[in-house]
């Protein structure tokens, strides 16, 4: 999408500081960080939100939880505990408009949040 600051991420037409890249998705560290680790991951097809998934992303989504998995070993955020959030439409805090999930730790985090 034209338009989409992640989609122009994932084309290398803004910059981004990688933490793992296959065909199908992209993680990076998130420019305004929350925490000492905060990488988004994201899928390279562009989508809205989770709204938007259907059964045939069923396997794109697993391999997002797997990927948030191995990044959070090679971050060293697994054994003390992270957290994972996708941000939905306006009350979920969602700024971006394509699909990312949130990985972030290395601090002990707040419930609820704000
Ligand atoms: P949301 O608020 O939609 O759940 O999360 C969007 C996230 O994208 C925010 O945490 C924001 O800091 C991050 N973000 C927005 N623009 C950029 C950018 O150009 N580069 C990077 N690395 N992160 C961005
Ligand atoms: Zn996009």
């Amino acid at each position: 999408m034209d338009d989409c600051i992640f989609c122009k991420i994932i084309d290398g037409i803004i910059p981004s500081k990688k933490a793992y890249e296959d065909d199908q998705l992209l993680a990076f560290h998130d420019i305004a960080a929350q925490a000492p680790v905060h990488v988004l991951i994201i899928p390279k097809k562009h989508m809205e939100s989770v709204l938007e998934l259907s059964p045939e992303d069923d396997a794109l989504l697993g391999h997002m939880f797997r990927v948030a998995q191995q990044l959070a070993q090679e971050l060293n955020i697994k054994d003390d505990g992270f957290r994972l959030v996708f941000n939905t439409g306006n009350d979920g805090g969602q700024t971006v408009m394509h699909l990312h999930m949130h990985l972030m730790g290395g601090r002990a985090m707040g419930w609820p949040p704000g």
